[in-house]
């Protein structure tokens, strides 16, 4: 008989959110694969005690935690197991449980304890043999421990991962906080400090500050110069002067000085209570940056890292060296975990002896994207002596539907543009604006607020222009003498711009360069994996069906329309996130015997005890099968034993704040965009395509390649990445597998 493969799971350190989503992903991929997964509760602490502490988990023991914070195998701080007594009972306990194989999940702490445990390994169970806490029999048949390790923190610390578990949700946190702080203090012209979580990173106070739009940040990586409090004040104070209502100062909790001493948020506040004058407050955030649900992010982005660790243990050979599942650049990744931990270590080490440099060489480049940006955007006004020897004139529009992040980019793309010496006009609601001269200059204040607003101040809209408009449009361009065009925006926004592209033989005013940025809740747009405002649409789906599961009090199938037009993105990436049962797409369609498979699954998995059944359908998944239909359909079939209920999501998706991704995203993609336009134009090249995020690079594509990128009829790329994770969603939904 061949022994089933006994894989153990624990969460350690620092508790995550996003730890459940693994757990449950380890879990059930295990026994989707023939294996089982025990659970070490509490960490090392259960691994030392062992006993109950360590215990098998069923399908069903991981339902409904998807949604839920914090690790529900439990977590604690275990100094037993710094000592080798400690590890050497951890060890028996495994080969007594029958486990050799762990899938840590934890900060840098316990991945290096995990890494020490495992060289020991021999050792250990040779010990435990001459104590007689194990039989030679059982340590014969674990001769070694293979571990696969994940990163739970909410500091985004680690080295060889652009994400950590947690991380995303954290930043969650401090945004809405931040929105919520700029807020009071707009009103009563006040000034806060506010502390964020970040001891050796400054990730998160980066990241926070570009998402609230902060006016000053400190972050261990990057100390301010000696002197920075007479800079501080100055540049607050010009801020103030230019009619900013509030001040937000973001300290991180590790941030430091040039010498290495610690830069606390009370003495910021005091500095600028005396030399300011202002009524400031500090808030520290503290724990509720750890606490609550998971993000879309942390949720999706948990669940692939718990299945791709079960996967790389079952087909790791026994001695193999321990590795570290990553996420980089929007896919799983897998490196060797301790040079992760130790450039980690070394990171820490450079800050300590004040070597600022390596330790922001050791930081991915995109972190020094960011604090470059933020330089720019927190500035009172445009820079002093900045005027370009040839300032020119760029129109910036949106175009498509409304995506959250609309705003944030504008702002972004206004401000750097004004800070570079040229000069911006907003193309009021989308080609109208064009036709309608409604044009308006942009100066440095008429974008203040809106990092974090959803909407679309300047306004959009969808049109197909016709030859009349065409001659309108060029003749605006002319009479404006713009010298290029930014259009954030959706599918539309590209086809329109394409199309002036093509009437370029025709229309001379339409050879300046246009480029288009991908701003759209449904990630439909060639040349980008990602596009500003899916994010969002996909925390609004999130949240909604969190509240939508919770409403059933018997049991029910609930069938959930989400948005994204032909697209499927947000219907899978939600199906992920929220654990669906199933999920339609127009991609592959729905058909009758689908439906039957869907039908005779669900009554099976009711009538053994299951209490709600999920199914996510793209909006225009099949014409026929709407989402109405099946509503009935399932009711009619199910016979009274189980309820059936639809919900049609809506405008919910498109009208939230977006999020702090998309913040970002949009941020970067501006800079991008503005540096290439600017370039661009003064060169007096004409170049016209779309910028996009692709393998984590910022790449542009031309209008020469748009009608062979994308599928015109359904107004989406031909190739879409993300449907590559169909057969996982596939592997968590039942135990059986979807229909
Ligand atoms: P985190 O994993 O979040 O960094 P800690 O550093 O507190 O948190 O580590 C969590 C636990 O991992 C510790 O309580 C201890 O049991 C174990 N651990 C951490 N560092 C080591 C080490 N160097 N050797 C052995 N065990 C360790």
């Amino acid at each position: 008989m061949v022994a089933v493969k006994r894989i153990g799971v624990l969460t350690s350190g620092g508790d995550a959110p996003g730890m459940n989503a693994a757990v449950r992903a380890v879990v059930r991929t295990g026994l989707r694969r023939g294996a089982e997964v025990w659970a070490i509760t509490e960490g090392y602490k259960g691994m030392v005690e062992g006993g109950g502490a360590i215990r098998p988990l069923s399908w069903d023991a991981v339902g409904g935690i998807l949604q839920q914070g914090g690790t529900v195998i439990g977590t604690a701080r275990c100094p037993e197991f710094r000592e080798r007594e400690g590890r050497r009972r951890a060890a028996a306990n495994l080969v007594a449980a029958g486990i050799d194989s762990l899938v840590v999940i934890g900060g840098d702490g316990s991945l290096t304890g995990a890494s020490l445990f495992r060289q020991e390994w021999p050792e250990l169970l040779a010990e435990s043999v001459a104590a007689g806490t194990i039989t030679p029999e059982q340590a014969a048949a674990h001769p070694a421990l293979t571990i696969v390790g994940l990163v739970g923190s909410i500091d985004n610390d680690m080295v060889g991962t652009d994400m950590t578990i947690g991380a995303d949700t954290a930043l969650h946190r401090i945004t809405q906080a931040l929105d919520d702080l700029a807020s009071t203090a707009a009103s009563h012209q006040r000034s806060f400090v506010v502390e964020v979580m970040g001891r050796h990173c400054g990730y998160l106070a980066l990241r926070g500050a570009i998402a609230g739009g902060a006016d000053w940040v400190f972050i261990p990586e990057s100390p301010p110069e000696d002197g920075w409090e007479e800079q501080m004040c100055t540049e607050l104070k010009l801020g103030r002067q230019s009619g900013r209502r509030d001040s937000i100062v973001i300290v991180a909790e590790g941030a430091i000085d040039r010498h290495g001493q610690p830069i606390k948020s009370d003495y910021v506040r005091d500095v600028l209570e005396q030399r300011l004058g202002e009524d400031t407050r500090v808030t520290v955030l503290g724990h509720v940056q750890r606490g609550g649900s998971p993000s879309a992010f942390d949720r999706c982005m948990s669940t692939l890292l718990g299945h791709a660790a079960v996967e790389e243990l079952l087909q790791a050979g026994a001695a193999s060296e321990p590795v570290l599942m990553g996420f980089q650049n929007n896919r799983v990744t897998r490196v060797p975990l301790m040079p992760a931990v130790e450039q980690t270590r070394a990171l820490a080490a450079a800050l300590d002896t004040c070597d600022f440099d390596r330790a922001l060489h050791l930081r991915s480049r995109s972190f020094q994207e960011t604090r470059d940006s933020l330089a720019t955007l927190m500035r009172p006004g445009p820079r002093v002596g900045g005027a370009s020897p040839r300032p020119l004139r760029l129109a910036l529009m949106h175009a498509g539907g409304t995506a959250p992040g609309m705003n944030t980019a504008a702002r972004v793309a206004v401000r750097t543009l004004l800070d570079r010496g040229h000069q911006v006009f907003g193309v009021r609601f989308g080609m109208e604006g064009f036709l309608e001269r409604k044009i308006v200059p942009m100066d440095w204040a008429s974008v203040s607020g809106w990092a974090s607003r959803g909407g679309s101040e300047l306004g959009t809209t969808r049109r197909i222009l016709q030859r009349k408009d065409l001659h309108a449009i060029a003749r605006t361009i002319e009479d404006h003498r713009f010298d290029g065009l930014l259009m954030i925006g959706g599918y539309a926004g590209y086809e329109e711009v394409h199309r002036m592209f093509e009437e370029r033989p025709n229309f001379p005013a339409f050879n300046l360069p246009l480029l288009c940025l991908p701003c759209s809740i449904d990630n439909n747009l060639p040349g980008s994996e990602i596009s500003v405002g899916a994010d969002s649409a996909l925390n609004a789906i999130v949240q909604a069906v969190d509240k939508i599961k919770r409403s059933a009090a018997d049991e029910r199938c609930f069938v959930v329309e989400v948005m994204g037009r032909y697209c499927g993105y947000l219907a899978l990436m939600g199906g992920l996130a929220t654990g669906a049962e199933q999920v339609f797409l127009h991609e592959e369609g729905i058909t009758l015997d689908k439906l039957r498979g869907v039908i005779y699954r669900m009554s099976a998995s009711f009538a053994t005890g299951k209490r709600l059944n999920l199914v996510l359908r793209n909006e225009r998944a099949n014409e026929v099968y709407t989402t109405g239909f099946i509503t009935e359909l399932f009711a009619e079939e199910g016979h009274g034993r189980f309820s059936v209920r639809q919900a049609i999501l809506g405008h919910l998706q498109q009208g939230c704040d977006p999020s702090p991704f998309d913040r970002n995203l949009a941020t970067r993609l501006v800079t991008h965009c503005v540096d290439r336009l600017i370039a661009q134009a003064l060169a007096g090249e004409n170049e016209a395509g779309f910028i996009g995020v692709s393998e984590g690079r910022v790449q542009f594509t031309g209008f020469e390649d748009f009608t062979r990128l994308v599928d015109a009829a359904h107004h989406r790329p031909k190739r879409q990445w993300w449907l590559g994770l169909r057969d996982i969603v596939d592997l968590l939904a039942s135990p059986e597998g979807a229909a």
